[in-house]
């Protein structure tokens, strides 16, 4: 888990190992940052605060991912207790939003905010959740600092995202706010009585980084980097043994092949040395046959002519 802090508060982001994530990634996206975020709900149950409940959740939401897509489908998932995120595609493509998942990023609040049952302080906390990580997308290179927000039903007939919908210009102008500017709405959010955040945990050591001076985003982007290379690399080595068995299967058939053209060469050369054979007999009969020939007709031609 990466804790990030700011003046204003809590943003608690989980990586796929963190949330054990069993579905592969989609090809990387063609550019970041991006310039548009698509706002969604999931409409699993928000089931509870513990940290092993949002894993679950996160989890349901990454199976119905799965059996639809045949991968996690959104970008990022959003827990709005105690600011916690959960990255599923993260920089690759997904599959939340039809027409613009390789261009966009899809971020799910776990929740039903259309059929509910909500009430106007979670809604609050969703509002949140999603302007203080939309924050840290934009310090961190994921989301463009001009970025649109649109809830999903804007480019399909949708209930998604439910009442979120009319919270993203607010949510929009503290994402960018808390990067150019101060945000006394967090402030004023963070009186607001919600669980209590625990206390943060001791620095970690950092996985051990390739040269100096990189951020850890820079390190995440290499370890993701070298994800997406293991993966071809996988995809490769599969394709080399699929082709090596055609050729074997295909050398197989050329040996037997060569075989049965030994068998067919060893029968004309025994025919041919037996034609030679017979040739030889022909030749010598031929030869007696001249002989006899040539004596008969000398006699012939003396009895013929008289002595
Ligand atoms: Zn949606």
């Amino acid at each position: 888990m990466s804790t990030v802090l700011d003046q204003h508060g809590w943003l608690q982001i989980y990586g796929r190992n963190e949330w054990r994530s069993v579905t592969p990634l989609g090809p990387k996206m063609t550019s970041l940052p991006v310039k548009k975020v698509f706002a969604h709900h999931s409409v699993t149950a928000d089931t509870g605060v513990d940290e092993a409940t949002f894993f679950a959740n996160v989890k349901t939401i990454e199976k119905i991912g799965l059996q639809r897509f045949g991968r996690a489908s959104y970008s990022f998932v959003l827990d709005r207790h105690l600011y916690r995120v959960a990255q599923m595609q993260g920089g690759n493509v997904g599959a939340h939003t039809g027409g613009h998942n390789s261009t966009a990023i899809g971020i799910c609040t776990i929740g039903n905010f259309a059929d509910g049952p909500y009430n106007e302080v979670e809604v609050n906390d969703v509002a949140i959740t999603m302007a203080r990580f939309l924050s840290w997308a934009i310090e961190h290179g994921v989301v463009d600092p001009a970025f649109e927000l649109k809830p999903h039903n804007a480019v399909k007939a949708t209930a998604c995202p439910g009442v979120i919908a009319d919270r993203l210009p607010w949510i929009r102008e503290q994402a960018v706010n808390s990067v150019f500017g101060d945000s006394s709405y967090w402030r004023q959010w963070d009186a607001a009585p919600r669980p209590t955040p625990p206390a943060p945990p001791p620095p970690t050591p950092e996985p051990p980084t390739p040269t100096e001076g990189m951020t850890i985003r820079d390190v995440e982007l290499y370890l993701t980097g070298i994800d997406a290379q293991i993966e071809t690399l996988g995809r490769g080595l599969a394709t080399a043994h699929s082709v090596i068995a055609g050729h074997t299967d295909q050398l197989g058939d050329l040996e037997s092949d060569a075989a049965q053209g030994r068998r067919e060469l060893t029968a004309i050369l025994q025919d041919v040395t037996g034609h030679s054979a017979s040739l030889a007999a022909i030749k010598k009969e031929l030869s007696q046959l001249n002989r006899v020939t040539d004596e008969d007709i000398a006699s012939a031609m003396v009895r013929l002519l008289g002595d």
